[in-house]
């Protein structure tokens, strides 16, 4: 059986945050029900589940003039297929997001290709005055790069008076004045302090601002901690959790900013995702060309990670039981989707949670296919449906054969 087009109504074990009971969904609409008339897809008596889908609040989808690495119907169908239904997607493309008409192409762009519910981040403009051009355009928020902290202040200021939500990138420009010869090397020079310090400079910022700051991709635990302190919520992206420098991994391949960590570091922080103190994770999706990627010096910083991370993570967090299901679906479902204010179940996904398999490249995104280590999937996107529409899963079959 293949996942059914013309479908209203699916019946089954259904996930909302206040935890699982079995209901149908309409899939037009949305709405919880425990009635239906006729063209149902009943998943009662098999052991998959219904959910919104995850959210993925940091990710690079490029397009435009970067549309070689990745656009926004590749990165949207990776995504998809992998049960992720939502994308905010960072401005850092060429041309970048910080004028009016750069993110008016952007958003046609999305509006035409994307296969899921996405929304662009602004970039911190030039012009103080652009703002709240800016800010009235359908966006997830503004996202600050370092340099932004160093040379465009009084747009900070402003960007922070109008209530959208402030992602911060928490490094100083210093970072990228450092070179170093290994991965260790990065992780050391290009150290914790500079995101510690980053954060202290937009709390001064902030000061009373309306403005809700998220810190995303913290890879120490003293990042964290300050983030913390300021009221501030924070995100962190798998790479910094499963990956370390100690693994003497590629140079090229695994370059990141903020850097791979030690072993310690990344424990530290799988420490603080067990303990419940991180709000959100978020994968830094970040595709280049092969040709971008292979030269240790020259090599651009990025993971690609739409279609490996969840059940990648899945299988390191749910299946050992480090994790509930809920505990996870928090981090990657309900947490991001309040922070972005997405509207809930515009997608629905049925989802094999005890599949295994193994992650072995890329199917829809550009990016270079990667050795994931750990890679052992544990979970499956099997349908997504975005308003009504089948947007994954025509070919897949859809009942789960055991637990
Ligand atoms: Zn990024």
């Amino acid at each position: 059986m293949i996942c059914p087009k013309d479908i209203r109504w699916i019946c089954g074990e259904i996930w909302t945050e206040q935890g699982s009971s079995s209901g149908c969904i309409d899939v037009l609409t949305g709405e919880l029900t425990d009635k239906t008339t006729g063209n149902t897809l009943d998943l009662t008596h098999t052991t998959l589940i219904i959910f919104p889908g995850y959210a993925d609040i940091h990710v690079h989808l490029r397009g435009l003039n970067q549309s070689y690495k990745e656009d926004e119907y590749t990165g949207t169908k990776a995504a998809a297929s992998q049960g992720i239904t939502f994308l905010a997607d960072m401005p850092n493309t060429s041309p970048r997001l910080d004028t009016p008409e750069a993110l008016d192409l952007k958003l046609k762009a999305i509006k035409r290709k994307a296969q899921i519910p996405v929304k662009p981040y602004a970039a911190v403009p030039q012009n103080p005055e652009t703002v709240e051009k800016l800010a009235k355009r359908t966006i997830a928020g503004f996202k600050i790069y370092p340099s932004d902290l160093e040379k465009r202040e009084a747009s900070i200021k402003k960007i922070l008076e109008t209530g959208k939500l402030v992602v911060l990138h928490p490094e100083l420009p210093e970072a990228d004045r450092l070179e170093a010869e290994s991965i260790s090397q990065r992780g050391t020079i290009r150290g914790c302090h500079l995101e510690g310090a980053a954060v202290d400079i937009l709390a001064s910022l902030s000061d009373n601002k309306p403005s809700k700051i998220h810190v995303t991709h913290a890879s120490c635990l003293e990042t964290v901690m300050k983030a913390k302190t300021y009221g501030f919520t924070v995100d962190v992206a798998p790479h910094h959790i499963i990956y370390n420098y100690d693994q003497h991994l590629d140079i090229s391949l695994y370059k990141v900013n903020p850097p791979l960590r030690s072993m310690l570091d990344s424990h530290r922080l799988l420490q603080l995702i067990i303990e419940g103190r991180i709000d959100i994770i978020a994968s830094d999706h970040a595709p280049h060309a092969e040709w971008e990627k292979n030269d240790p010096l020259s090599s651009r910083p990025g993971i690609p990670w739409l279609e490996a991370w969840p059940s990648i993570l899945r299988r390191i967090l749910v299946k050992p039981g480090a994790l509930s299901q809920q505990e996870f679906f928090q981090l990657t479902v309900w947490n991001p989707r309040k922070l972005v204010r997405v509207n809930t179940w515009e997608t629905i996904v049925v989802y094999d949670p005890y599949y295994q398999g193994r992650y072995t490249g890329s199917r829809y995104s550009k990016a270079i296919p990667y050795y994931h280590y750990m890679s052992e999937y544990y979970g499956e996107a099997r349908c997504v449906y975005w308003r009504g529409r089948l947007v994954y899963g025509e070919e897949t079959r859809i009942f789960s054969t055991a637990r």
